[in-house]
């Protein structure tokens, strides 16, 4: 998402969009809606490789949205949630033989209790060497149902580790299963982390929200042509921002910028439908019960989009 103030200033066409990208798994068939096989990796990086696309770090990213620098087009971002072994042995290969860099985002508790098909600190430790480490909580909840003590304890505990283990704090926070909401992130905030990044399907440009970024997952067959022309859509979300009290969206509304005439949007369970705009206003009557667990709001106007997701507390 984004912050909200520049909503009038430039005409849309004007923004370069980055793209943050996140993997979990690789040649892991037990599991495919989070798996990516190293053919399907190898495609993706020569389709970057050939079209001039410059993987950076997301250290290179904070740095350019901190001075309020220009994004370039060509920026890519690579990052591996959860720590699975599968990275280890199948992915990292890859990314050492095209020297991208890349984000690993450390699930705590299991590597601190051998889970399985989880990386070891040693492992970690070498995968240190040629990429970043990120935090991704310490036992992998659904934030959005805890109390903020909760929240707290769960960070420290596992930021408290990871710095005895690796001898630093991470500066980067990746929301399990992608679920906040705004009481999440505030709760989030008091650890002072540089990026807080989220899973809504997206792109980040200068406007971008430095504490709730858009991330794309890359699973599944080799489309990441498709998900690079995706651009940010400025979007203020007026209503709902959060799971609505009576589980039920009876207006949707939020602000675009001036010159979108025409959206189309979707919501979890309803597909996609079109509304008109007035001067950058969307009120589209929806009068829909929620029914999913994690309900996905998408606003789209021709390559430009943006989202929301609303968890169940
Ligand atoms: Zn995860």
């Amino acid at each position: 998402m984004r912050k909200l103030f520049f909503l009038t200033l430039l005409p849309l066409y004007l923004w370069a969009d980055a793209h943050l990208f996140v993997f979990h798994r690789f040649d892991d068939n037990r599991h495919p809606t989070t798996n990516t096989s190293t053919q399907t990796l190898r495609a993706e990086f020569e389709y970057l490789k050939k079209h001039h696309y410059q993987v950076i770090s997301l250290k290179q990213l904070h740095q350019a949205l901190q001075n309020g620098e220009e994004i370039s087009d060509k920026w890519v971002v690579l990052t591996i949630d959860d720590s699975f072994k599968s990275f280890y042995n199948n992915g990292l290969p890859l990314f050492k033989e095209y020297h991208y860099p890349f984000t690993l985002f450390v699930y705590v508790q299991a590597t601190v209790g051998n889970y399985g098909d989880y990386m070891s600190w040693e492992q970690i430790k070498e995968t240190g060497k040629y990429g970043e480490i990120g935090f991704h909580s310490y036992a992998h909840p659904h934030l959005v149902s805890m109390s903020d003590q909760a929240i707290i304890k769960d960070s420290k505990k596992g930021l408290d580790i990871m710095q005895k283990q690796l001898g630093y704090k991470p500066k980067y926070y990746a929301y399990p299963y992608g679920e906040y909401n705004a009481r999440v992130r505030k709760q989030l905030e008091t650890f002072d982390f540089d990026l807080i990044i989220n899973q809504n399907a997206g792109a980040v440009d200068k406007h971008s929200d430095m504490h709730d970024l858009d991330r794309t997952a890359l699973t599944g067959a080799n489309n990441i042509k498709v998900k690079l022309r995706t651009k940010t859509l400025p979007t203020t979300w007026i209503n709902p921002k959060d799971w609505p009290k009576n589980g039920k969206i009876t207006t949707l509304k939020a602000t675009l910028p001036k010159e979108v005439k025409k959206i189309e949007y979707y919501i979890s369970g309803q597909g996609w439908k079109v509304a008109t705009l007035k001067d950058g206003n969307l009120a589209a009557h929806v009068n829909q019960r929620l029914k999913m667990h994690r309900t996905r709001i998408f606003l789209k106007s021709g390559n430009r989009q943006s989202s929301l997701m609303l968890v169940k507390p």
